[in-house]
Formats: structure tokens, C-alpha cells, sequence
């Protein structure tokens, strides 16, 4: 805990207590003070309280209805809904009055993406001793190009089971024990071991259990390619995410001089069975070898060749940054960034009702328009808080957290000065909640700040409820993170108001299973906006805490992000 914290927490709580009580302003003058300490949480704003009701479920309404609308066809990066988007935000932004936030005065941040699109053969053969399987793509398999490059070919390359893929110093673990895998097809667990507390984090989803890091250490290994062995349980979602996310155009930053395999593909767990039965062994029982550091990794005696013609188009996306300037002339070259990202999946494959158009409405129509509610707020104070705010609406999330991967590379305020991230994606849809889940609970010294904020809404913060998920890496805030950033994600909490305990985990199961990266996710006037008017409420009041104290959020000790916050910090000491 920082000094500010020791200091102005406690305070802190009555000012956020009077929040949501309307003010009635005397005579010609400004809302009456409700609590002194009002005066330091809201950087010597006695009007916060009043600001705050800005947030409001119609304002966020209508943004969610508008951009997840069938005119914006689903918002794909570089598409015309994409731009039309933009510009409809840009002119919310505007509209409240913020300052254009990127560079030479402009509103949008603009960066490439190279759009690839593999055409995906039908079938897909692998040769075994005696025999051979041939898997059907979609029902069985997915795969995509690895490089940036008109033809993606793999040819009688060794299939090699190597458990889950990983290299961790840190841990100690080491699943290639310096085999030779140069070309060869690695076949990969997903998740990362999560049987014991000690080790990557537990039954927490780290960065080593994510797919991209599967793909990315196996092209480290100089492998021609990767297949993820698809559970829903180590993925943290069914196999038609897998389908619907990886088919199509898929985009990445331009190519620099990273490693990369031709191919990286997702098998079904059935189809991975099948495969090393093959080789005369049981997926089981390889699995349980993983299982250990002593695993080493296992060829399969089986052979396959893979070829693809691949589309490639360079396209443009953008992210949308609207300024806040800080009032304290010391303080407001530092920043609060607030991140939502505006994209989603486009047009896409047709569900079984024929719908193309993949709107997004939850994911992230919904954290758009909390951010945007946040800084609606934030402009209705009298003064600005002492640092500056920074809404920025990434792009190109969903293939990857491109948006937010380019700002953190090219970002408008160097790294050491952002105080924090505040990242929304994926708003309450359901209604008022005794809890908040926080994302990156744990992480960093943020933890306080908002267990106090949700204590004084009556409300418990609770640690992502999904942990095996991932969802820390699976969100803008991660590219912050990276950089060395505090950053958080509020999420839905899941125990409501007036509904029995097992209701809001039913709800968000029922939506990842059906309408989750699927055309049914469509803005519905039922919604309701109270949820998203709390969790907005909540960082709004964490922002401006965090804006207007004296010293910024610091990682707890020993986190994996705590090395690159201090080069970061390092970095801009003058
Ligand atoms: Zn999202």
C-alpha cells in the first residue's frame, strides 16, 4: 500500500459514500459539500458527487444500440463498419468535449494490419506406420497461416506430442528438454499445469496457457507447426469458438523478425485421440506423463504434410484516444487510461438462422459505453482531476489485442508516466449486483482502491470467477500489463440482486455457450444498464482516486509485471 493510500483511503470512503445522492446546488453557487474529504478524492472538487450521475444506463444505451446495430456489420478491423464506427465515436468524444488524443491534434491513432486469409483445406491426412487419419476440417480441425506469406506449406514433417509447450525458468519447467524440433509438427496441451498452488498460479490460467503462447514458443522451437488440442475446459470455451475465431480473416501486426511456424492449427480432443492411437498410444496416458517435469517430449512416428493458398491484404484500423488534461501542471503529463475495445468479429460464417453479422453488442459494445459514460462524468467535474485521463477505444481486439499491443508499442504518454490501465469489456447485461468481479485481483495496489469504492456501493470485489479462463491475458489490459502498467479489468459480478446464488453464473455460461463470438450477440432492449451503471460508477470513483493522489499504483511485489514497471519508471526519471 502507497503512502496515498495509508493516508487518504479511509477518507476516501465518505466521499464515495455520498455518491449517487443528488446534491441540490445553493443559490448561485456550486452542489454543496457533502464531505470534506470529497475535496481531496475529487482532486479539490466538491462536485464529484454531482458528476457521477452522469453515468447513466440511457446515455450508455443508445452507444450500444447504435454500434452493434446491423449497420456496422459487426465492426471488423479495416472494414467500412469498422470506420463508421470510429467516426461515431469520434463524434461522441467530441460531443462531450474531450481533446483529440493522439498525435498532431487527430482523434485517431492509426496502425496496419496485414489481413490473412487461409484457404483452409477440406481434408487434412497424417501418415502413421500402419494407416493413416484423415480429419475433416471445421468438425475436426481448424488451421491457419503462421506467416505472412501467399502460401503456408508444411511437407512430411514428424508429428511430436509435446504436453503443454512450455519453457518457464521461473518454474523451473522445461517441456522440450532441448529436443530437436525444427520442422516438426508439435502437437500441444492447452492451459498450462494448474493441480498445484505453486505452480502457474494454480488452477489460474497464466500467459503460458494461452494459445498464442503455444504458437509463439512453438515457432520459437523453429517448429514448422502447432496443433492445440482442443478441451473446452482447458480452452474455457467450446470448440465452436474455436470455429467461429479462426475462420475467415485473420489479422496481426505487420510481421517483424519474430520466429514463426507455417501452420497453427486446433484439433478436437476426439480427433487428438484418434491421432496418437495411431501411434499406438493413449491420450490419457501422454497426458499424464505432461503432468511432470520430467516429461520429455514424445515423437509420434507419424508424418503430414499441410499446404494453403492465403490471402493477404494489408488494411487500416485505428484506435480512437479522446484526452482529459490533467489540472496539477506537475501531474498532468502522467495518465489514467481507460480501455474498451470498439471492434468485433465482422461478417463471418452464417449461423443456422443465416445470420452473417457478428454485431458484438455485449463484446464490447457494452465496455464502450461504459468508458464512454466514465468520461461523461469526468468532463461534468468543474476541474479536471490532477493527472490526465486517457480514453482510448482500442481496435482489432478480437484478433489478438492488436489495438492495444500497437498503443503500448507507440503509446502517447511513455509507459513510466501511465499511472494506470482501467480496462471494460463486456458490460453487465443483467442487472444489479451484491459483487464485482475484478480482473487481475491480487496484482497490484488498485486492489485497495476499488474494495473500498465497491465496499462504500455495498458491494463485495471478487477475484475473477473463472480463473482457469485466462481472462487477465485475454483483454486489453494485458498490453498494458506488458508495458509495466498497473491495469485491471471490471467484469460482471455473478451474484444479482433478487435472484438465487447459482442465477448469475447460469446467465454468463448460458451466454459464453450460445451467444459468445456468435451472430446472436445482439444489443436486446430487455437489457438491463443498472450492472453497467455500478461497475462504471466504480471506476469512474477508481480512476479519479487514482488520478488525483500523490503517488501512482504500484504492482505487489514478486508479480510478474513489477521487473518491466520498474524500467519503465527508470526510463523517465529525470
Ligand atoms: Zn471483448
Amino acid at each position: 500500500m502507497n503512502k496515498w493510500n495509508v493516508l487518504a483511503l479511509a477518507v476516501l470512503a465518505s466521499a464515495v459514500a455520498a455518491c449517487g445522492k443528488k446534491e441540490t446546488a445553493p443559490e448561485g453557487g456550486e452542489p454543496a459539500v457533502t464531505s470534506p474529504v470529497a475535496v481531496e478524492v475529487s482532486g479539490g472538487n466538491p462536485a464529484a458527487e454531482q458528476a457521477a450521475l452522469e453515468i447513466a444506463g440511457d446515455y450508455m444505451r443508445a452507444i450500444v444500440e447504435e454500434i452493434s446495430d446491423d449497420r456496422y456489420e459487426g465492426r471488423g478491423p479495416g472494414s467500412r463498419g469498422d470506420a463508421a464506427a470510429r467516426e461515431y465515436l469520434t463524434e461522441r468524444m467530441a460531443a462531450l468535449d474531450l481533446e483529440p488524443g493522439a498525435a498532431d491534434g487527430s482523434w485517431e491513432q492509426p496502425f496496419d494490419l496485414v489481413g490473412i486469409n487461409a484457404t483452409q483445406p477440406d481434408t487434412w491426412t497424417f501418415n502413421g506406420h500402419d494407416g493413416s487419419l484423415t480429419l475433416q476440417q471445421w468438425e475436426q480441425f481448424i488451421v491457419g497461416s503462421g506467416v505472412q506469406e501467399e502460401r503456408a506449406e508444411v511437407t512430411d514433417a514428424e508429428v511430436v506430442f509435446v504436453g503443454y509447450g512450455i519453457e518457464a525458468p521461473e518454474y523451473d519447467w522445461d517441456d522440450y528438454k532441448g529436443a530437436d524440433l525444427e520442422g516438426k509438427i508439435l502437437l500441444v496441451m492447452n492451459n498450462d499445469p494448474d493441480w498445484d498452488p505453486e505452480l502457474f498460479g494454480g488452477e489460474t490460467r497464466l500467459w503460458y496457457g494461452r494459445w498464442d503462447y503455444k504458437y509463439l514458443s512453438a515457432a520459437r522451437q523453429g517448429a514448422a507447426g502447432a496443433i492445440i488440442i482442443h478441451t473446452a475446459p482447458s480452452a474455457g470455451y467450446p470448440f465452436q469458438v474455436v470455429q467461429t475465431s479462426w475462420t475467415g480473416v485473420q489479422f496481426e501486426l505487420p510481421a517483424g523478425d519474430e520466429p514463426r511456424s507455417q501452420v497453427n492449427a486446433w484439433v478436437t480432443e476426439d480427433s487428438a485421440r484418434e491421432l496418437v492411437a495411431m501411434a499406438g498410444l493413449d491420450l490419457d496416458e501422454l497426458r499424464e506423463r505432461a503432468f511432470n517435469r520430467d516429461f520429455e517430449p514424445v515423437p509420434l512416428g507419424i508424418t503430414t504434410s499441410i499446404s494453403m493458398d492465403v490471402d493477404i491484404d494489408r488494411v487500416q484500423s485505428a484506435n480512437v484516444l479522446g484526452l482529459i488534461r490533467g489540472s496539477d501542471p506537475e501531474l498532468r503529463d502522467e495518465v489514467v487510461i481507460y480501455t474498451a475495445h470498439h471492434d468485433h468479429l465482422g461478417i463471418g460464417t452464417p449461423n443456422e438462422d443465416g445470420d452473417t453479422i457478428y454485431n458484438g453488442a455485449m463484446d464490447n459494445a457494452t465496455g464502450v459505453a461504459q468508458v464512454m459514460a466514465i468520461a461523461k462524468a469526468i468532463k461534468a467535474l468543474p476541474r479536471a482531476p490532477r493527472r490526465s485521463v486517457l480514453v482510448n477505444l482500442v481496435g482489432a481486439e478480437e484478433q489478438g489485442l492488436l489495438g492495444s499491443e500497437y498503443y503500448a508499442a507507440n503509446p502517447t504518454f511513455a509507459p513510466g508516466k501511465i499511472a494506470a490501465n482501467l480496462n471494460y469489456d463486456g458490460g453487465n447485461i443483467w442487472g444489479h449486483t451484491h459483487d464485482v468481479t475484478f480482473i487481475g485481483l491480487g496484482k497490484s495496489s488498485i486492489d485497495d482502491i476499488v474494495r473500498l469504492i465497491a465496499e462504500e456501493q455495498g458491494r463485495v470485489v471478487k477475484p475473477d470467477q473463472f480463473a482457469d479462463k485466462g481472462y487477465f491475458y485475454r483483454s486489453d489490459q494485458f498490453s498494458f500489463a506488458k508495458i509495466g502498467v498497473p491495469a485491471m479489468y471490471l467484469d460482471t459480478g455473478t451474484d444479482f440482486v433478487d435472484r438465487p446464488p447459482e442465477w448469475g453464473r447460469q446467465q454468463l455460461d448460458h451466454y459464453t455457450e450460445v451467444n459468445y463470438h456468435q451472430p446472436t450477440d445482439e444489443y436486446d432492449a430487455s437489457w438491463s444498464f443498472d450492472g453497467m451503471v455500478d461497475d462504471a460508477l466504480l471506476g469512474f470513483w477508481t480512476g479519479l482516486a487514482i488520478a488525483n493522489a500523490d503517488e501512482v499504483p504500484v504492482w505487489s511485489p514478486g508479480d510478474e509485471f513489477e521487473a518491466a514497471r520498474l524500467e519503465a519508471l527508470e526510463a523517465v526519471e529525470d
